[in-house]
């Protein structure tokens, strides 16, 4: 370690230190801001909120409409040294108006909506930003984009990044870190499909054999499309949802499922997809007609050349500071699966460390706010100056 970068450290260090009220004070703000993505008004005074966090970075701005959610704000810096970094936060969560309770603070932990999903992210996002711009720069480009509509699978936000994507070499998603301070570094794709079977009523007692029996043939469907997971690639399938028929003694004229792929393996979503359309090419049940539809819309979150240094540079920092990370596998989806379908190498779980996340037991470990705000601009020095 060289030793300006240790004085660096110590000079981040101090700038943490001096703000942990300021950065105590911005979440407790944050998170009593009301954002449910659906509620463009709250998502909107967040962004509003989290923007007015930053005026020192002199960035380019622009909001990005939403459509029904609330603008996107995305800031690039000025300037353009390599690498070009890429971060991404979301504002909204996921509790309807009316539901949100306090924040509160009880022991080491914090509470209230979306305090570790991800508003405290977004804060750890920021001041790692402002303790590099306080204390010698931002060595490098970048471009932060905070959404408002991630909770829903970012429907709108997920439209700008074939374009945001342009020329970035390295992104940080922040959603939470593993509740034991793991980091991400690869996160399942989600496919998503229904299966439609038609077949014909009759009564069951007086003429079953004029009937077309379509959940007997949605059974078979379901085997079928449970065959698709592959174990030792860590594919998995789940007929979550099935519905059909309308009573014991008639013949179920129909029938509809709605299954789920995980996959981890990028190639294994070209097999998941040819194996559920051919579903509709065999039947066994005579005379029912299958449909289905549906795909994959996460791909999913894999290490990309590139990524080794990343995680070279995020293992450096927590060396420096003393502390034990570890990668792991989440099989929640996040605009990092989004982003590495790119081909980016990306990091995820750089938000603080926490858990129960959508539930009102959601939970910040307080002091790991701090801790993630210096782990992420430490990682970002060790990246560049590698
Ligand atoms: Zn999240």
């Amino acid at each position: 370690m060289t030793r300006e970068f240790a004085e660096r450290q110590s000079q981040i260090e101090a700038y943490i230190r001096s703000h942990r009220e300021e950065m105590l004070q911005a979440l407790r703000d944050a998170v009593e801001i009301k954002s449910p993505s659906v509620y463009a008004e709250g998502t909107n005074a967040a962004i509003a909120f989290f923007h007015s966090l930053v005026p020192e970075l002199d960035a380019k701005v622009t909001r990005l409409s939403g459509g029904t959610y609330g603008d996107h704000l995305l800031l690039e810096s000025k300037n353009c040294s390599s690498p070009c970094i890429f971060f991404v936060g979301h504002v909204d969560t996921v509790f309807p108006v009316g539901t949100e309770w306090p924040f509160s603070i009880e022991g080491s932990n914090a509470y209230g909506p979306g305090v570790i999903d991800m508003k405290s992210g977004v804060i750890t996002l920021l001041y790692g930003l402002k303790a590099l711009q306080a204390t010698g720069g931002i060595p490098f480009s970048y471009k932060v984009l905070l959404n408002t509509d991630e909770e829903m699978g970012s429907p709108s936000s997920k439209n700008y990044l074939p374009e945001l994507a342009k020329g970035v070499d390295y992104a940080f998603i922040f959603e939470p870190a593993q509740p034991d301070g793991r980091v991400i570094n690869t996160r399942k794709g989600i496919g998503k499909f229904d299966v439609y079977v038609t077949g014909k009523a009759a009564h069951a007692g007086k003429s079953p054999e004029t009937g077309i029996n379509a959940v007997l043939e949605m059974a078979h469907q379901i085997i079928n499309a449970e065959n698709l997971a592959r174990k030792e690639m860590l594919t998995t399938m789940n007929a979550g949802f099935v519905e059909g028929g309308q009573s014991a003694f008639i013949v179920a004229p129909s029938a509809h499922a709605e299954i789920e792929s995980r996959i981890v393996i990028p190639e294994e979503q070209k097999r998941v997809e040819a194996g559920m359309a051919a579903l509709a090419d065999k039947t066994h049940v005579p005379g029912t007609t299958v449909r289905v539809t549906g795909g994959f819309h996460r791909p999913p979150l894999v290490r990309r050349p590139g990524s080794e240094l990343l995680e070279a540079a995020v293992l450096k920092a927590a060396e420096l500071m003393g502390l034990k990370i570890e990668f792991s596998m989440s099989g929640a989806a996040s605009d990092g699966n989004n982003l590495s379908g790119y081909g980016i190498p990306v990091i995820d779980g750089m938000g603080p460390v926490g858990g129960r996340e959508h539930s009102h037991d959601e939970y910040l470990e307080l002091e790991t706010l701090y801790e993630r705000t210096e782990l992420l601009a430490l990682s970002l020095l060790a990246l560049v100056e590698r």
